[in-house]
């Protein structure tokens, strides 16, 4: 058994972390001070005497005796990332410098969360982690890319410098149970507009790309980052390579539901990347990890789990 913090706990992905962690059998700490994570994420871990919660900020220090810690505390939607946009700046380099500072006292290994934003509007396709991206410094996306590139370079450093024991993977968009039905991410807003028969909002023209991972597959592929051998610092991309246009999701999405909902176009988002697909040789090779679940198949439990959320 071992004790972990998960930073961002009661969030999408850190509430299905923490999850699968308990049912390992570890001792799990919940750590979230809620700006987009929400307590039902965990509520049903409550009852179980190994899952701790705490409300607290990553950009304040803090101190805990653990094994391992998940950083995943950072918003990842646009409209909440850039909701304060210096907050999650703050989040991402002192959050990190916080976290960090703490596996080094206490000789804790440390994953961070990091991000295929990391790579911007990418000019190299597929996206290899040799790929140092194309990132607007300046841009409205810029407060997440840059903080989370940034916190890399810290992770690195702390690693070089001190040997702090670090994994950083490269997510790219995980979809599944429990993303935020206002959090504006493609996948929830398609689902949750054509559940309620209303307009399908395509930003551009819908023939940008992203490559969709279900949430199971990412999570285990950040237990087997975290528990790789010590060499294997990364940076290491986690996604499903197959790649979709926007307007090939909608069109998945408004079949799967049966939704009468009719598909209108709208403004593209300033820098809104044109392509996305990771190359995951390096996580195929080094942790034996590769996605499994199919887009639809994924739609689908996604979809039962909005159903049951949204009141339609
Ligand atoms: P989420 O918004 O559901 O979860 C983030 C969690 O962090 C929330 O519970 C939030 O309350 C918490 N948080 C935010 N700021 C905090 C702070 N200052 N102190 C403490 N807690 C704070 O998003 P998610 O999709 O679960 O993303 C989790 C992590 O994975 C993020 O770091 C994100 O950048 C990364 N990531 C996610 C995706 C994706 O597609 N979901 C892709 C790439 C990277
Ligand atoms: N998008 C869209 N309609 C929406 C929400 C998003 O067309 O209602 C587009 C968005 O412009 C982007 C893609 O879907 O091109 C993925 O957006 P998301 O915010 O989910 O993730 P990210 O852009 O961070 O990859």
């Amino acid at each position: 058994m071992k004790r972990i913090l998960v930073t961002g706990g009661a969030g999408f992905i850190g509430s299905h972390l923490c999850e699968r962690l308990l049912k390992e059998g570890n001792e799990v700490i919940s750590l979230d001070n809620y700006f987009t994570g929400e307590k039902r994420n965990i509520v049903h871990l409550m009852k179980n005497p190994f899952f701790e919660v705490i409300r607290h900020d990553v950009t304040m220090p803090y101190f805990i005796e653990v094994d391992q810690i998940y950083n995943l505390a950072c918003p990842a939607s646009p409209i909440h990332y850039q909701y304060n946009p210096i907050k999650t700046v703050k989040t991402s380099v002192m959050g990190a410098i916080n976290m960090l500072g703490l596996a080094k006292r206490i000789k804790a290994t440390i994953l961070q969360a990091s991000t295929s934003e990391v790579y911007g509007d990418p000019k190299v396709h597929p996206q290899p982690e040799s790929y140092w991206g194309n990132v607007n410094p300046i841009g409205s996306r810029a407060c997440y890319d840059e903080g989370k590139r940034c916190a890399e370079t810290l992770f690195i450093n702390y690693h070089t410098q001190n040997n702090v024991k670090i994994k950083i993977v490269r997510i790219f968009n995980t979809y599944g149970p429990r993303m935020h039905p206002n959090d504006g991410r493609v996948v929830s807003n398609f689902i949750v507009q054509a559940l309620k028969n209303k307009e399908i909002t395509i930003f551009g023209d819908g023939k940008q790309t992203r490559s969709f991972q279900y949430i199971d597959d990412l999570i285990e592929g950040l237990v087997k980052a975290m528990n790789s051998k010590v060499e294997l610092t990364g940076p290491i991309n986690l996604g499903n390579p197959r790649e979709f246009t926007i307007l090939e999701l909608a069109k998945k999405i408004l079949k799967l539901t049966g939704s009468n909902s009719k598909l209108t176009f709208h403004p593209l988002p300033d820098d809104d990347p044109v392509q996305r697909k990771p190359d995951i040789s390096l996580a195929i090779k080094e942790l034996k990890w590769k996605p499994n679940i199919a887009l639809e198949q994924g739609l689908i439990k996604t979809i039962e789990y909005f159903k049951k959320r949204v009141s339609i």
